[in-house]
């Protein structure tokens, strides 16, 4: 958000990038009979600089995705600012004493995944005034190191947010296995999801989003697609 508009990583061509993967939304969602607005490309910016940003908000993207909160307050604020509508997704682990800074700089909270977590965030909406929309996390690998809720505790904890603590859930996400077969993994989040009446699907990166959009992905996270290979942090 300087003048300096030339970019640090001269390579990559946001806007080029953006118009090519949004075709391939379209494309993936029309070979199953999906409208290709059906699905919501969050562009994921972390570690790349402020310029990245600017680039696919001057080509008219508005949905992006932040894995750390430090890094989002201080690159969004100016360019939230700048650009009325943007819609900024948290997708990264959340920890309780950073919900306050989550939820007055976020616009949708991707990771929920433990009731403590949930129960600190419906406090602090309600406390704000700011209701956001919330999706939980589901660790559909069952891998040790990652968020996210086990499958097998995520009937209750879905139904915990909705019914007991009035978190406005409206969908599930996961991150599967680098290694694993993606769809595995996307059609098990479908299920839970369809169990719980939530219609919406967070799923699918870089690697692999063409079948998530086949499983029933209405929001694709892609990072590297968009923004170019991640500096070292
Ligand atoms: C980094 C990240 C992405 C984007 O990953 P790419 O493979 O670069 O598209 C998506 N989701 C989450 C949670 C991430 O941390």
């Amino acid at each position: 958000m300087s003048d300096q508009t030339a970019p640090a990583e001269p390579d990559v061509d946001v806007a080029v990038n953006l118009a090519a993967v949004k075709a391939r939304i379209a494309a993936a969602a029309k070979a199953v009979g999906r409208a290709a607005d059906d699905v919501t490309l969050v562009a994921v910016g972390k570690v790349h600089g402020a310029e990245r940003m600017l680039a696919a908000l001057e080509a008219g993207h508005r949905v992006f995705g932040e894995n750390r909160i430090k890094e989002a307050e201080t690159k969004w604020p100016p360019l939230k600012a700048a650009f009325p509508g943007v819609a900024l997704h948290l997708v990264g682990p959340l920890q309780t004493n950073k919900v306050r800074q989550a939820v007055a700089l976020f616009d949708v909270i991707q990771t929920v995944d433990r009731t403590k977590l949930a129960r600190a965030l419906a406090d602090e909406m309600a406390r704000a005034g700011r209701q956001l929309p919330c999706f939980i996390q589901v660790n559909t690998g069952e891998e040790p190191q990652k968020s996210g809720v086990m499958p097998a505790a995520a009937d209750a904890l879905i139904s915990q947010c909705i019914d007991e603590l009035a978190l406005p859930v409206v969908g599930l996400m996961c991150l599967p296995p680098i290694d694993d077969e993606a769809s595995l993994h996307f059609s098990l989040l479908a299920d839970v999801a369809r169990r719980h009446g939530l219609d919406r699907l967070s799923m699918g990166m870089t690697a692999d989003y063409e079948i998530a959009v086949a499983f029933g992905a209405t929001h694709v996270r892609l990072g590297t697609a968009v923004f170019g290979a991640r500096p070292r942090p």
